[in-house]
């Protein structure tokens, strides 16, 4: 069993009015607030609210943006005023996740909370890498899950379309839009002026980068984590959309710029490895050192397979 009594969410501090808001091991949302207001950067799973949460964390008025449209990211927007997206996933949005999409990462869940008791025994023994931000909680035990599996398309209010180079003002601290897209069509990131946060959704995450999915592009995404690259020198620290190490310094930036830089030039020196992503499909993992990329089940270039 894992740990009774623990809330859903973990919430602790990031940074002078910054927040992580984890569903730890499933979505890390980020929380930033200046003197007016805050915003929520990705809404979660929706299988708790989220909004009375980051209300009570920045006690200030709090409207959502969603890095990408995926229902990872999006699943508490009904509880919004306020909702923002990359231009190119209001439509995205609208059309919402399939209930196969939801039943997969349902039974990944499961599996990971059975898997979850014996790495905490080795974790304890050993490795000592498993914090409050890791831990995962029991689902809570007034989750439908049924009703989650077959919620359609988030409601709530028509999302504003947000554009590259746009900034959302908070009150003496902005956060800049960067269109970094890769991971999806419409993933973007944030960058706060004020503390070098810079917020990176699914285009930077600790374990494995997902460039797998359909809407995937791997060009695109070495181009995006390129861009991020260069903004290294600004960055005080990087703020990441999944799994349990949140937060990198900004040098992981170039890590994962030269990463994606190796795979789309064919580097036969890549190193693969067979993986399940959480949809359990079968998929290719590219191994780096600080991270690692899923890819399609096909070489994604001049056969790098040794
Ligand atoms: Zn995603
Ligand atoms: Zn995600």
């Amino acid at each position: 069993m894992t740990a009774p009594g623990r809330p859903w969410f973990h919430v602790r501090p990031v940074a002078p009015g910054a927040w992580l808001v984890a569903e730890p091991s499933h979505v890390n949302s980020w929380l930033v607030a200046g003197r007016d207001r805050a915003v929520l950067v990705d809404t979660g799973l929706g299988i708790e609210p989220i909004r009375p949460v980051a209300e009570a964390t920045s006690g200030l008025p709090v409207e959502a943006v969603n890095t990408h449209h995926h229902f990872d990211h999006a699943g508490g927007n009904a509880e919004f005023d306020a909702v923002a997206v990359h231009e190119r996933g209001v439509g995205l949005l609208a059309a919402g996740a399939p209930p196969s999409e939801r039943a997969a990462y349902l039974a990944h869940t499961r599996a990971l909370l059975a898997a979850a008791g014996s790495y905490r025994a080795l974790d304890q023994r050993f490795f000592h890498l498993l914090t409050d931000d890791a831990d995962p909680r029991p689902l809570p035990p007034a989750f439908d899950a049924e009703a989650w599996v077959r919620s359609g398309p988030p409601a709530g209010p028509t999302p504003r379309a947000l554009h590259d180079g746009d900034v959302i003002d908070l009150g003496g601290r902005t956060l800049t839009v960067l269109h970094t897209p890769g991971h999806s069509p419409d993933s973007l990131c944030l960058f706060d002026d004020r503390d070098g946060l810079l917020l990176g959704g699914d285009t930077l995450n600790s374990g494995p980068i997902y460039a797998q999915g359909p809407e995937s592009d791997l060009e695109d995404f070495a181009r995006s984590t390129a861009r991020l690259a260069g903004l290294a020198r600004d960055v005080s620290l990087v703020c990441m959309g999944h799994f349990g190490r949140g937060v990198a310094e900004p040098r992981y930036l170039a890590d994962v710029a030269e990463a994606f830089e190796r795979l789309v030039s064919g580097d036969r020196s890549v190193e693969f490895r067979v993986q399940r992503d959480c949809d359990d499909v079968e998929v290719r993992e590219a191994v780096f050192g600080q991270l690692s990329i899923l890819v399609g089940a096909d070489p994604p270039a001049a056969d790098p397979v040794r």
